[in-house]
């Protein structure tokens, strides 16, 4: 497996490797979510290329960028063991040098939701993830449906910006019960792990919910809202258009229950596709 630390470095690797060339971006702190992605990668293409960078742009000034937690060796040994020939995990100085003064403005997408409530964040994602693509010049990226926003906004710069690349939305892996994998839930205390399931099972209920016939959105809202264990506060629980993430004006079309909530000083996302039948 090749470790690279630049651009230069991680495309003259990347053009070598067989093709086509699967990529997944990370931040590393892996876990079995981001190993779903690198089998579905590896099952659909000649090669896999992943990427950690913990990437201060995507960072609010208050957020968790300095104890986002780092453990670079035991990744790429992991990243070995399931079959990746290339990490390309750049220092923050080689991929942002005195004078960086670029970014990709996403469009509205982002500005729903996450981007309300961490405002700049999708735009460090868009900045990142296209210059992660340049370097590493896959046919497609995987990423996790958990960050569904964050996919519905690639999927957008990559369409408004003739990205030739494909993107691959990988099913969400949970724990057992039910709490979506995430770096971040090795910050939660004893407590908040123990309410933290109650995250999905809310987002779920909405989904079975509308499933036996329940179409009233402030109703199935108020359910699952009071369904969330303390001491999770919500940010935000909405059912909203998976494309746009504007409110969903009904269940005629694919709709997605989508969640943030702050478990003390973490924030923990979820969301749970709604799938529509007549009946
Ligand atoms: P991160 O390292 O948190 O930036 O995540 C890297 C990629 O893994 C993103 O595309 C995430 O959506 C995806 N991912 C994170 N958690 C999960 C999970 N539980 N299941 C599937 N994919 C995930």
């Amino acid at each position: 497996m090749h470790v690279a630390r630049t651009a230069e470095s991680a495309r003259s690797i990347a053009r070598a490797l067989p093709h086509p060339l699967g990529f997944v971006p990370t931040m590393g702190a892996l876990h079995g979510g981001h190993l779903r992605l690198v089998e579905r990668a590896g099952a659909e293409n000649a090669a896999v290329a992943a990427s950690i960078f913990v990437n201060p742009l995507q960072f609010g000034p208050h957020e968790d960028f300095a104890r986002y937690p780092r453990a670079f060796d035991r990744d790429c040994e992991t990243f070995e063991r399931a079959g990746v020939s290339l990490v390309y995990a750049p220092s923050v100085e080689a991929m942002y040098p005195p004078r960086f003064s670029t970014s990709v403005n996403p469009g509205a997408v982002a500005n729903r939701l996450e981007g309300v409530f961490r405002p700049g964040h999708f735009t460090g994602v868009a900045t990142v993830v296209l210059k992660l693509v340049h370097a590493i010049e896959p046919a497609t990226v995987y990423l996790g449906q958990k960050d569904a926003q964050q996919a519905a906004v690639l999927r957008a710069i990559a369409k408004d910006l003739d990205l030739a690349v494909s993107i691959v939305v990988v099913p969400t892996v949970r724990e057992d019960d039910g709490l979506a994998l995430s770096s971040r839930n090795a910050y939660l205390s004893p407590e908040q792990r123990a309410a933290a399931p109650s995250l999905h099972r809310a987002l779920a209920h909405i989904a079975c919910a509308v499933a036996s016939g329940e179409r009233n959105v402030a109703n199935l809202l108020v359910q699952a809202r009071g369904l969330l264990a303390s001491p999770l506060a919500w940010e935000y629980l909405e059912i909203v258009d998976p494309q746009t993430f504007e409110p969903a004006a009904g269940f005629e079309a694919p709709a997605l229950a989508v969640a943030a909530v702050r478990a003390g000083p973490t924030r923990l996302l979820d969301n749970e596709p709604i799938v529509w039948s007549a009946n």
